[in-house]
C-alpha cells in the first residue's frame, strides 16, 4: 500500500474545507488544510458575516422611526463607519484564529500557502511537495466582473466592507442577492443608492409576487431601482466620480460602483488543467454524486463545483463527503427544499417552489396570502410590512413553497422549512397552534385560499 504524507490533502480553508478537515481528522484521518488567504473564505472575510455585521448596523438606522411612535426620542442619530469597520475587523480577526485553532484542535494541520495539483496524489504549497492519499478542492468562488469600457473602475464586494469611507452616491449592477442586499445596507446608512438590472424584474429565480412586492417596497424607502438597462461605459471625472451611461441612454454620476454580477468558482492557478479534471458548462469543476472528479482520488465542492453557492451547502456537502469516505460509502446529500434569505432591506426568504414552478409541476395549486403590518409597527409612521405565501399542492394537500418578505423573514422560514421538509400538510399548518401575537403565526392562521390554479 502507498504511503501517503496526509491521507486527506484538502485546498482552501474556507466553510467547506475546515468543515471536511474538522469532521474527518477526530476519525483519526490524517488531514492537511492549504490556505493562501485568511482562514474562513468568502463567508467569514468577504461574505455571510461582514455582510449580516452591516445589516443590522443598516437596520439600527431605523430605530429612532420605528421607535418614535413608541415615546423615544433619540435627539440626534449619528453614524460613524469607521467604528462600524474597525470593528467588524475585530470581530473577523477573532473568527479567523478560531478557526485555527478548531482547525489544530481537530487534529488538522494548517499549511499557509498556494496550493497546486502536481499529481493525482501530490500536492504542492508554495513550491514544498506533499503526497495524500485524497485531495479535495474547496477553493471557493470570486466575483465576476463584466467587460465593458471602464469596467476597470468597478469595485465588487470584496472591497466593499472595507471602503475608506462611506460614499454619498453609488451605483449598483445586478438583480441578485449581492446588489439587492448592498442596495438595502447603504440605503439605510444614508447613501444614495441606484440600482440597475438587465431584465425586467430582478431575483430571477424567486417567487414572481415576491420580486415584485420586493421591489416596491425598495422603491418605497427611496432607493432608485431602474430594470430593463445595463450599463455601457463608465469614465472618471477630474474631481474623482464615476460618469456611467446605461444601455438605454440614461447616465448618471456617482462616487462608486459595484458590480455584484454573480461569482465564479476559483480554478485557475490549481493545475487542474494538467491533470486533465473536467469542468462543466459552467466552468466549475465537475463531480459526481459522490464529489469525486474525474480523476478518482480527487474531490471537489462548495463554491467550485458551483451547485449552490450557499455557505450552509458548502457545510454540507463536507459533511457528506466525509461521512462518504470514511464511515458510509452510500451517503449522499439530499439538495431539495434549501431554504435561503436574501438580506435586503426588506428581507426576502423563501423555501420550496416558486407559484410558477408549483404551477408547472402540479395540476392543483393552492395560493395562501397574507399582507398585513406588524404590532411593532403599529405606532410608528414607517410604511413596514410583511407579505407572508403559501403554495399548496391541491391534490396531497402538502405545502410545496413558503415565502416571506419583511422583518423576520429568515429567521421564520427556517422554522418552516423544517415543516416542509418533513412533509408537512397544509392541515398539520392548521392544526398548529399560533404564538400570539407574533408575526409568523399568519403561516399558521391562513385559512382562506387566496387563488387557485387547476389544470384539467
Ligand atoms: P447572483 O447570481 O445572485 O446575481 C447576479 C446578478 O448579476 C444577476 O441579477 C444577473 O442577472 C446579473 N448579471 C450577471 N452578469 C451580468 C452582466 N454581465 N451584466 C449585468 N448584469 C449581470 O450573484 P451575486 O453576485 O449576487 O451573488 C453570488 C452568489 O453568492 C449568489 O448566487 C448566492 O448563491 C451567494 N450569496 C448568498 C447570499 C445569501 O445567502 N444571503 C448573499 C450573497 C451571496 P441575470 O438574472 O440576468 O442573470
Amino acid at each position: 500500500m502507498a504511503n501517503y504524507d496526509y491521507d486527506l490533502f484538502v485546498i482552501g480553508a474556507g466553510s467547506g474545507g475546515v468543515r471536511a478537515a474538522r469532521m474527518a481528522a477526530p476519525l483519526g484521518v490524517k488531514v492537511a488544510v492549504a490556505e493562501q488567504s485568511r482562514t474562513g473564505g468568502t463567508c467569514v472575510n468577504l461574505g455571510c458575516v461582514p455582510k449580516k455585521l452591516y445589516f443590522h448596523a443598516a437596520e439600527y438606522a431605523a430605530t429612532p422611526v420605528y421607535s418614535s411612535g413608541f415615546g423615544w426620542n433619540w435627539n440626534t442619530p449619528d453614524f460613524n463607519w469607521t467604528t462600524l469597520r474597525e470593528n467588524k475587523s475585530k470581530l473577523i480577526a477573532r473568527s479567523n484564529t478560531a478557526m485555527e485553532k478548531m482547525l489544530a484542535g481537530a487534529g488538522a494541520q494548517l499549511l499557509h500557502g498556494h496550493a497546486e495539483l502536481i499529481s493525482e496524489h501530490t500536492v504542492t504549497v508554495d513550491g514544498k511537495t506533499y503526497t495524500a492519499e485524497r485531495i479535495l478542492i474547496a477553493s471557493g468562488s470570486r466575483p465576476h466582473i463584466p467587460e465593458f469600457p471602464g469596467s476597470e473602475f468597478l469595485l465588487t464586494s470584496d472591497q466593499m466592507f472595507d471602503l475608506e469611507q462611506l460614499p454619498e452616491r453609488i451605483l449598483i449592477i445586478g438583480g441578485g442577492y449581492i446588489a439587492c442586499e448592498f442596495a438595502g445596507i447603504f440605503h439605510n446608512l444614508g447613501v444614495k443608492v441606484t440600482q440597475i438590472y438587465r431584465r425586467e424584474l430582478f431575483l430571477r429565480g424567486f417567487d414572481v409576487e415576491m420580486r415584485e412586492y420586493l421591489a416596491a417596497r425598495m422603491r418605497q424607502r427611496g432607493i432608485d431601482l431602474r430594470f430593463e438597462t445595463d450599463i455601457r461605459t463608465i469614465e472618471k471625472t477630474r474631481d474623482g466620480q464615476y460618469a456611467a451611461t446605461f444601455t438605454d441612454g440614461q447616465a448618471i454620476t456617482v462616487d462608486l460602483i459595484l458590480a455584484a454580477t454573480g461569482r465564479r468558482p476559483n480554478i485557475e492557478q490549481l493545475g487542474l488543467d494538467s491533470l486533465g479534471i473536467a469542468l462543466n458548462a459552467q466552468g466549475a469543476i465537475q463531480v459526481n454524486d459522490y464529489y469525486q472528479t474525474n480523476i478518482p482520488s480527487i474531490y471537489a465542492l462548495g463554491d467550485v463545483i458551483d451547485r449552490l453557492q450557499l455557505t450552509p451547502v458548502a457545510l454540507a456537502e463536507a459533511m457528506t463527503l466525509v461521512k462518504q469516505l470514511y464511515r458510509d460509502t452510500s451517503a449522499k446529500l439530499d439538495y431539495s427544499l434549501i431554504p435561503s434569505a436574501i438580506f435586503s432591506l426588506p428581507t426576502l426568504a423563501s423555501v420550496g417552489l416558486t407559484e410558477e414552478q408549483a404551477c408547472e409541476k402540479h395540476a392543483h395549486v393552492d395560493v395562501y396570502t397574507a399582507e398585513f403590518r406588524s404590532l411593532k409597527h403599529a405606532l410608528d409612521d414607517s410604511k413596514e410590512r410583511i407579505l407572508m405565501k403559501l403554495l399548496v399542492d391541491g391534490q396531497s394537500d402538502r405545502v410545496i413553497g413558503a415565502h416571506m418578505a419583511g422583518e423576520g423573514a429568515a429567521e421564520t422560514i427556517q422554522g418552516v422549512a423544517i415543516a416542509l421538509k418533513a412533509g408537512a400538510t397544509k392541515t398539520i399548518f392548521d392544526q398548529t397552534i399560533g404564538i400570539h401575537p407574533t408575526s409568523a403565526e399568519e403561516f399558521v392562521t391562513m385559512r382562506a385560499i387566496t387563488r387557485s390554479h387547476k389544470t384539467a
